[in-house]
C-alpha cells in the first residue's frame, strides 16, 4: 500500500517538446520596420503593471488567430501539489514558484531550465490552511524575492539562483510563531520588499512588513489588528491601532485576532499609497473572539498606507465584525474611470462577501458596492457609507442557530485573480455561487495551531445528507464580465464546477482562464464565446500571463489543481471530475505544435479490509478532531479531491503504521507532519476509528449502488 502511495508521489513522466521552427512564426512577426522591430514585452510585476489589471497589450494572438494557438513547450514541475503562481517574465526569463516554494528560472522562449532553488519548507507545510502553494515571486534589480511557507523572506540572485539574504518575517518568540505561513507574492515598492502572511484559521495576528530590498533589514511593519492592551509594538501601526482598539472587546489577542494580509498588496506611485487587503477574524466566531461586540478594525478591510513609512492613511471596512471568513484579500485593480460624471482614480475588488466594491483610491471614499453573485447575509449596503445592514439570521453567534448562507467561506470570488480590460471597460471575475451553514460551536476549545474557527464543523460537514446533496446539485460557477460603471454583468459564461483559474485579458480581444475541469480556455472578451481550449490534464487555478519575445507573443500558465477548495471540499470539489494531474508550466504561441504525453489518472486504491470497533463517543470525537487537524489536506468527509492520500483507502487503517505516521512522523519527508504533542494516542485512535467508519460507509455505498463518494 505504502509503496503504491510513494510511487504516486514520484515525479511524473517527462514532457515532449516540439518547438516550431524559427521561420514559422505567425501573426506578422517577420523582419522589417513593422512587427519585426517590436520590442520584447515583459510581465514584470504580479499584476503586470502597477495598476495590476492583468491586461496584456499584445494582439498577435487575437480572435482571428487564436484557432492557431498551440503548445510551444511544457516544463514539468515534478509535483502534483497544486500551482497558484503568476509567472514573472523579465529579460527573457520566466520565474515561477512551484509547490513548497521551489523556484524555477526558465528560458521564456525555449523552456530550458536555467536554475532551481529549493528552500526546503516541507516540514512547515501543514501550517498552510490551503496547501503548500505559492502565488509567486517578485523580481527587481537583478534579484528574485520570495516569501516561503515557514515565514522566511528570501532574496536570490536572478542570474544564478543563489541566496543573497534571507530574513525570518515572523517573531519566533511570539505566541503564534509556528502558526503563520506565507503563500502570497511579495511586491517591491520604493526599494522595499513588502510581504504579508496568512494563518488566521490557526490563531495569528496579521501584519505586513517592508524590508530593505538591498539588505533585508526591516524598514517598517503595520499590524492590521490591535495587540494586547497596554503593550506597544513600536511599529508603524501604533497610532492607528490605538484609535481603533475600542472596536474590539474580550480577549482577542489570545487568539491573535486575525486580519492577515495574505494576498492583495498594490501600489499607486503617483499617490504614494500602498493598498493592503486584510483577512477574516481569528477565530471566525466573534462571540469567542471579541465577546460578540464591535467592528473589529481592520478586519475585512482595505487599508491604505504611506509607502515609505507604512503609516496609516485611510481604510474602508467591508464587513464589520466579520463572522464568516469574508476576507478582503482578493486581488485589487487600479483604474481611472468616469463614475457619476466625475473622473475618478478608483480601486476595484470582488472580495469573498459577494459584493463588487469601487472606492476612490486617493481618499478611500466609498463609491459603490453591488452584488456580483447571489448573497443572503446583507439586506443592503448603505449607499453613502458602504456599511452593510446585516440580516439578523446571519448572526449565528447571537441566535445560536445555524444560517445557511451565501456566499460560503470560500467566497463569491477567492484568490484566483480577476482581470480588467481597458479595451472593453469590463472586469472579468472567476466567480462562484456556493453556500454553507454557519453555526456556533461554543464547545470548541481553542488550540492555537489547530484549525480553529469557532464555527460548527465536522469531518463530514455540519450538514444533513439531504442538505449536502442539495448544495452539491445547486453549486454553480461563472465567469462574469462585469461592467463596473453600469454595475451589472455584460455577459456570463457558466462553468462546470466551482473554483476556476485566475484570468488574463489581452488587446487581442481575448480573455484567458483555466478551469476546474482541466482546460485552458480563450473567450471572446465582448461576448464570452469560448474560441479555443487546451486539455491541460489537470485542473488549473493559477492565472495565465502573456509576453512577447523576438516578435512572438506567448501565453503562459501554471497548471496544477490545488489550494483550498480542491483540498478541503471533499466530494463537493469532485464535481468537475477528479482533476489531479501532472503539474507543469504550459506555454503557448501561434502555430505551436507541442504535445503533452498521454496521461491516464491512477485508479483509486482499493478499500482496505478493516473492522469497525469504534464506540459512538470515539466516532464523534474522531469526527471533530479530523475537522480540526486533518480536513485541511485530506478533505471533508475524508474524501480526497486533491493530491493528498484518500484516508478512506489507506492501508494504514487498522495497523500500527497509522500512529507511526500521525504521531511518529514516519512520512514527514513527504510533507505529512508529525502530530506528537498536539494529539494524544487516544485522540489519534478516535480519528482512526472515525476513518474506519467512513471507509466502510463508502465501500458499502459503492458496492450497493455502484456510485463513488456521492454527496
Ligand atoms: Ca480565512
Amino acid at each position: 500500500m505504502l509503496a503504491a502511495r510513494l510511487r504516486r508521489l514520484l515525479p511524473v513522466a517527462a514532457l515532449l517538446l516540439a518547438l516550431p521552427s524559427a521561420c514559422s512564426e505567425g501573426g506578422g512577426a517577420g523582419s522589417g520596420a513593422g512587427a519585426g522591430t517590436q520590442g520584447d514585452v515583459a510581465w514584470p510585476l504580479h499584476g503586470r503593471t502597477e495598476t495590476a489589471q492583468r491586461f496584456a497589450e499584445l494582439d498577435q494572438i487575437n480572435r482571428e488567430t487564436v484557432s492557431r494557438l498551440g503548445l510551444a513547450w511544457a516544463y514539468d514541475l515534478e509535483t502534483d501539489r497544486g500551482q497558484e503562481t503568476t509567472p514573472i517574465m523579465v529579460d527573457g526569463v520566466l520565474y515561477v514558484a512551484s509547490a513548497y516554494n521551489v523556484v524555477h528560472a526558465i528560458d521564456a522562449r525555449t523552456g530550458k531550465a536555467l536554475w532551481t532553488y529549493d528552500p526546503d519548507v516541507r516540514a512547515a507545510s501543514a501550517r498552510s490552511c490551503c496547501g503548500p502553494v505559492s502565488r509567486g515571486v517578485a523580481v527587481a534589480g537583478g534579484r528574485v524575492y520570495m516569501g516561503v511557507l515557514d515565514g522566511r523572506l528570501i532574496a536570490l540572485d536572478a542570474k544564478s539562483g543563489k541566496p543573497v539574504w534571507e530574513t525570518q518575517t515572523i517573531d519566533q518568540s511570539g505566541p503564534f510563531a509556528v502558526n503563520y505561513t506565507i503563500t502570497g507574492a511579495p511586491r517591491v515598492i520604493k526599494g522595499n520588499v513588502v510581504i504579508g502572511n496568512g494563518g488566521a484559521e490557526f490563531g495569528v495576528r496579521g501584519y505586513v512588513s517592508a524590508y530593505d530590498a538591498a539588505t533585508g533589514k526591516l524598514s517598517w511593519r503595520f499590524y492590521t489588528v490591535p495587540g494586547k492592551p497596554g503593550e506597544k509594538d513600536n511599529s508603524a501601526s501604533d497610532a492607528a491601532l490605538a484609535k481603533v482598539q475600542a472596536s474590539w472587546a474580550g480577549e482577542w489577542w489570545r487568539y491573535g485576532g486575525g486580519g492577515t494580509a495574505w494576498d492583495a498588496i498594490e501600489y499607486d506611485p503617483e499617490l504614494d499609497l500602498i493598498y493592503i487587503g486584510t483577512g477574516n477574524g481569528s477565530p471566525w466566531n466573534p462571540a469567542m473572539r471579541s465577546d460578540g461586540k464591535g467592528d473589529n478594525l481592520f478586519l475585512s478591510s482595505i487599508v491604505a498606507l504611506r509607502a515609505s513609512t507604512g503609516e496609516y492613511v485611510w481604510h474602508f471596512q467591508q464587513v464589520p465584525g466579520d463572522s464568516w471568513d469574508y476576507t478582503a484579500t482578493q486581488n485589487i485593480i487600479l483604474a481611472d474611470m468616469e463614475i457619476g460624471g466625475k473622473a475618478r482614480k478608483v480601486l476595484m475588488q470582488a472580495p469573498k462577501n459577494g459584493f463588487f466594491y469601487i472606492l476612490d483610491r486617493a481618499t478611500g471614499e466609498f463609491l459603490s458596492a453591488t452584488a456580483y453573485v447571489p448573497q443572503n447575509w446583507a439586506k443592503s449596503i448603505d449607499p453613502k457609507t458602504g456599511r452593510p445592514d446585516i440580516v439578523p439570521e446571519a448572526r449565528y453567534y447571537l441566535t445560536g442557530k445555524p444560517h445557511f448562507q451565501f456566499p460560503s467561506s470560500g467566497g463569491g470570488h477567492n484568490w484566483p485573480p480577476m482581470a480588467f480590460s481597458p479595451r472593453t471597460g469590463l472586469v472579468y471575475i472567476p466567480a462562484q455561487d456556493v453556500g454553507m451553514p454557519f453555526g456556533p460551536n461554543p464547545t470548541e476549545d481553542q488550540v492555537i495551531g489547530a484549525y480553529t474557527s469557532g464555527v460548527a464543523m465536522s469531518g463530514g460537514g455540519a450538514m444533513s445528507a439531504a442538505d449536502r446533496k442539495a448544495l452539491y446539485d445547486s453549486m454553480k460557477a461563472r465567469l462574469i464580465a462585469w461592467d463596473p460603471v453600469a454595475r451589472k454583468p455584460r455577459w456570463t459564461s457558466e462553468q462546470a464546477a466551482p473554483f476556476n483559474g485566475g484570468l488574463l485579458a489581452t488587446a487581442g480581444g481575448l480573455v484567458f482562464g483555466g478551469n476546474a475541469e482541466g482546460r485552458l480556455v480563450a473567450y471572446d472578451d465582448e461576448t464570452g464565446k469560448p474560441l479555443w481550449s487546451f486539455d491541460a490534464q489537470t485542473g488549473i487555478v493559477a492565472p495565465p500571463i502573456s509576453y512577447r519575445i523576438d516578435g512572438v507573443q506567448y501565453i503562459a500558465v501554471m497548471a496544477g489543481w490545488g489550494g483550498g477548495w480542491p483540498l478541503t471540499g471533499g466530494v463537493m470539489a469532485l464535481k468537475a471530475g477528479k482533476t489531479i494531474g501532472p503539474n507543469r508550466l504550459l506555454v503557448f504561441r501561434l502555430d505551436g505544435t507541442g504535445k503533452l504525453p498521454p496521461f491516464t489518472p491512477a485508479d483509486p486504491l482499493p478499500y482496505p479490509d478493516v473492522v469497525d470497533k469504534g464506540t459512538p463517543a470515539q466516532i464523534a470525537q474522531g469526527d471533530a478532531l479530523f475537522a480540526r487537524f486533518c480536513l485541511r489536506c485530506h478533505g471533508s468527509g475524508a474524501v480526497s479531491a486533491g493530491a493528498y492520500p484518500d484516508l478512506r483507502r489507506t492501508g494504514l487503517l487498522g495497523t500500527r503504521g497509522f500512529s507511526q505516521v500521525v504521531l511518529g512522523g514516519a512520512l514527514a519527508e513527504l510533507g505529512m507532519p508529525k502530530f506528537a504533542g498536539k494529539l494524544t494516542p487516544a485522540q489519534v485512535g478516535a480519528i482512526e476509528a472515525w476513518l474506519v467508519r467512513r471507509s466502510l460507509e463508502d465501500r458499502r455505498l459503492e458496492q450497493l449502488e455502484g456510485r463513488k463518494a456521492a454527496p
